[in-house]
C-alpha cells in the first residue's frame, strides 16, 4: 500500500493540476452494463461480508501508516466521529475512527464503518466542528456503500461476475486478494466526483445534526484552496477528490440556506485545542 501510495504521490506530482482533473472519456453502453451488474451484485453482499472486506482493507490501510501514538487524541476522534455516526440510519455498524500519522493530508472510509484521518490534516483543523465536517463526509461514503459498489464494479470488470462473487463472499478464497488489491488501488485513484459532492452535502447535514456549526467543513475546503496545489502532502488528496473551490461552489449553490440556519451552532475550538493537542 505504501508503495501504492508512494507511487501515486510521485505521479500526481508529475503532471501539471490540468490533467489530473481531467475527466475520463465515458464508453456509455459498458457503463450501463457495469451499472446493471453492480445492482445485481450489491443486493447479494450482506453486512457481514461488507464488514469483513473493509477489515481487509483497514489493515492494509494500517501497514501504510500506523496509529498515531496517542490514546487520548484517538479516543477523542472516536468519541466525535461516533457521536456523529449515532445519528445516522446505519448507527448500528461497529463505527470506528483512527488518526493515521501520516504527514499528507488526507481521510480515508473502508466499508464497514472504519474511517481513517491523516495527523498532517488533524493538524491543520482549528475547532471540532472542522473534525466533526471531515468525518461526516466520510462517513457518508460508508452510508452509501460509494466505495463497496466501487470495489464490485471493478472485481466484476477485472474477474468477472462468479469469480467477483466469490471473492467478495469468501474470505480465504483465492479471488480475495486480488479484490483488496482493486481495492487499495480505489484509495489512490478516489471515486467519481458526484459521491464526492453526496458525501459533501449529506456530511454537512450530519454534522448539523450533531450539534455542530454546519461551516465545519467548508472551512477545511476552504483552508486546502488557499493551500499551494504543488505541496507534495496535498497530491493524493487533490488526485483522488474535485478541487476545493469546485466543492464550495457545489456546497454554497444547493446549501446555502441549510448551512446558514446552523452556522451559530458550537465549533468547540478549545475542546478541539486541548483533545487534540499531541496533533499541535
Ligand atoms: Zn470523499
Amino acid at each position: 500500500m505504501m508503495r501504492l501510495l508512494l507511487a501515486a504521490l510521485a505521479l500526481a506530482a508529475a503532471f501539471p493540476a490540468q490533467a489530473q482533473f481531467r475527466l475520463p472519456s465515458l464508453d456509455v453502453n459498458r457503463l450501463v452494463d457495469s451499472v446493471k451488474n453492480v445492482g445485481k451484485a450489491t443486493k447479494e453482499i450482506d453486512q457481514a461480508e461488507e464488514i469483513s472486506i473493509g477489515s481487509d482493507l483497514a489493515a492494509t490501510l494500517l501497514g501504510a501508516a500506523p496509529l498515531v501514538n496517542d490514546a487520548r487524541m484517538q479516543r477523542y476522534v472516536n468519541n466525535v466521529g461516533r457521536w456523529l455516526a449515532a445519528q445516522t440510519e446505519r448507527a448500528d455498524l461497529p463505527w470506528q475512527f483512527g488518526v493515521l500519522d501520516a504527514p499528507q493530508l488526507n481521510a480515508f472510509a473502508v466499508p464497514g464503518g472504519t474511517i481513517f484521518i491523516t495527523r498532517g490534516l488533524l493538524e491543520r483543523m482549528k475547532s471540532e466542528a472542522e473534525l466533526a465536517g471531515v468525518l461526516a463526509h466520510e462517513i457518508v461514503h460508508v452510508l452509501k456503500k460509494h466505495h463497496l459498489k466501487a470495489i464490485q464494479k471493478g472485481a466484476l470488470t477485472s474477474l468477472g461476475g462468479d469469480a467477483a462473487a466469490m471473492a467478495l463472499k469468501d474470505r480465504a478464497g483465492a479471488g480475495r486478494d486480488k479484490l483488496i488489491s482493486l481495492g487499495t488501488e480505489m484509495y489512490t485513484r478516489g471515486l467519481d466526483k458526484g459521491d464526492e459532492f453526496e458525501a459533501d452535502r449529506l456530511g454537512v447535514v450530519i454534522a448539523a445534526r450533531g450539534g455542530y456549526d454546519a461551516y465545519g467543513l467548508p472551512s477545511v475546503l476552504q483552508k486546502l484552496q488557499a493551500m499551494n496545489a504543488q505541496d507534495s502532502g496535498l497530491a493524493l488528496m487533490f488526485k483522488t477528490h474535485p478541487a476545493p473551490a469546485e466543492r464550495l461552489d457545489a456546497l454554497g449553490e444547493k446549501m446555502q440556506p441549510t448551512l446558514d440556519r446552523y452556522a451559530s451552532q458550537p465549533q468547540l475550538v478549545e475542546r478541539f485545542a486541548a483533545e487534540a493537542r499531541a496533533a499541535r
